[in-house]
Parts: structure tokens; C-alpha cells; sequence
């Protein structure tokens, strides 16, 4: 199939119209739910935020529709282009997956990963990247329960014949700020927001394009909670991402 030019959302419309979606005994009719997923305004940096809490409802929901969607992808050809609609600068923690927690498919996410979910200049450098050439319409700077980054920031833990340590400067501002008692988690949502306003605030041209309203730059915090072997895993708000005020690094002039 010839899938030269043709954006994933593009490739999906076609083979589920021409009914090519059947192949492999997928269930992709027309009408569906990943039908309604995939008519997913993404166009303004609200409504690419809304698609993404669409996503994490459908996650939490059991009702995920990406994975036929990312099939029907995969037997027909992966397209030459992509046209990710956000950028998420996420933690690498293995139990935490983007696409899966948006239930988004392949191409609608740029996704960069660092334990922390720190920004360093190189993931800011990737974020521009994504705004310049890829034009998201939001980046997402997402933290997470459970971080073994922050607690082993906090902790001031040593790992001999290691660099884990240069970890540890960009996440002291949360720990050290989020107040006395705070829980791990508690820092976790704490550096997200401080990320993410280093993000904004150490990028010009990103600092530019939220001040335009042409993109969003937004902290949200992954509720990771380890839960015990047995069906069903999880209890409220387990899997749920909330999207958390910004953080002023730069308080506005009186
Ligand atoms: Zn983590």
C-alpha cells in the first residue's frame, strides 16, 4: 500500500473505509469507539490536552481502543511522516507508558523519557524540536507515585562506580521545597510543576509560543500505586493522571 504523505490518522480513515481494517480478524467498523478516538480534535492546545484526558477516561475505563488502531498500522505500513499532536516529557519508570496511559496511538506522541522527568537542556532542545518541526500543540511534563528518582533524591542515596547522582541537583528544588513531612508522591507532583516551568521559562521560543496561546506547556502528575497481586488491580485514583496548576518560577509584577 502506498502510504507516502498519509498521516496515521489519515492511514486509519482509509483502511478501516476500505474495509481493509478486517484483515487479521480486527474488529475496526466504522462507528466504534477508536472511531470516535480517532475523530479527536487536536488543533488548539486545549482541545490536544482534552484528547489526552480523553484518553487516560478510556484508559481507566477498560475501554482502550489504540492497540486495534496500532495493529491495523502495523499490517499496512508505518507512514514516512509523523504529525505528533503533543510532546511529553515523561519519567522512565517502566510502569509508566504514555501511549498506554492516553491510550494514543503510534505517531501522536513525542515522547522523551529521563529518570525525574528532569529537564535537561537536551530534552528542552527536544521539546523545541518537537514545537519547531513537528508543531505540538502542548507539551506535558509528566511525574509520577512511586518515583525512584525523587525518593533516592531525597534520600541522598549513593550507587558507587555510578553518575545516578547527577540526577540529583535538577529534582532538589522539589524536594527541598515541598515542605516538611511531604510524602514522596507529594514531591513528585512538586517537580513536575517545576519542570515544567523550567521548561517554558528557559526556552525563548517556547516561552513565545505560550505567550501567543499557540501552545501549552502543563504539569500532570501519574497516579502510579503499587498494588497487590489479584483481580481487579488498583483502586481510585490508581492509573488516573491529573493535570496540575503551573508553578510560577517568575512571580508576575505588581
Ligand atoms: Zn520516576
Amino acid at each position: 500500500m502506498e502510504t507516502k504523505g498519509m498521516t496515521r490518522r489519515d492511514l486509519f480513515r482509509f483502511t478501516t473505509a476500505s474495509g481493509a481494517a478486517a484483515a487479521g480478524g480486527l474488529n475496526l467498523g466504522l462507528g466504534g469507539p477508536r472511531a470516535a478516538a480517532a475523530a479527536d480534535d487536536t488543533s488548539t492546545p486545549d482541545k490536544a490536552l482534552q484528547a489526552l484526558v480523553n484518553g487516560n477516561a478510556r484508559f481507566l475505563a477498560h475501554n482502550m481502543t489504540s492497540f486495534n488502531e496500532d495493529q491495523n498500522l502495523i499490517n499496512n505500513g508505518i507512514p514516512e511522516s509523523h504529525e505528533p499532536f503533543a510532546a511529553i516529557l515523561s519519567c522512565g519508570d517502566a510502569r509508566l507508558s504514555p501511549e498506554v496511559v492516553f491510550d494514543q496511538v503510534m505517531g501522536d506522541l513525542f515522547i522523551l523519557r529521563v529518570a525525574g522527568n528532569i529537564a535537561t537542556p537536551e530534552m528542552i532542545a527536544s521539546l523545541e524540536f518537537a514545537v519547531v518541526v513537528l508543531n505540538v500543540r502542548l507539551i506535558m511534563v509528566l511525574g509520577h507515585g512511586s518515583c525512584a528518582a525523587v525518593a533516592a533524591t531525597d534520600r541522598r542515596t549513593v550507587v558507587e562506580k555510578t553518575q545516578i547522582s547527577v540526577l540529583y541537583a535538577p529534582l532538589r528544588i522539589a524536594v527541598e521545597t515541598a515542605g516538611p513531612g511531604a510524602s514522596f508522591d507529594a514531591k513528585a507532583a512538586l517537580n513536575a510543576k517545576v519542570q515544567a516551568a523550567l521548561v517554558q521559562n528557559s526556552s525563548r521560543l517556547i516561552a513565545e509560543r505560550v505567550g501567543a496561546a499557540t501552545l501549552r506547556v502543563v504539569p500532570a502528575y501519574y497516579n502510579l500505586v503499587p498494588t497487590p497481586p489479584g483481580p481487579p488491580p488498583g483502586g481510585a485514583p490508581n492509573g488516573r493522571v491529573d493535570i496540575l496548576p503551573s508553578y510560577p518560577l517568575t512571580p508576575a509584577a505588581p
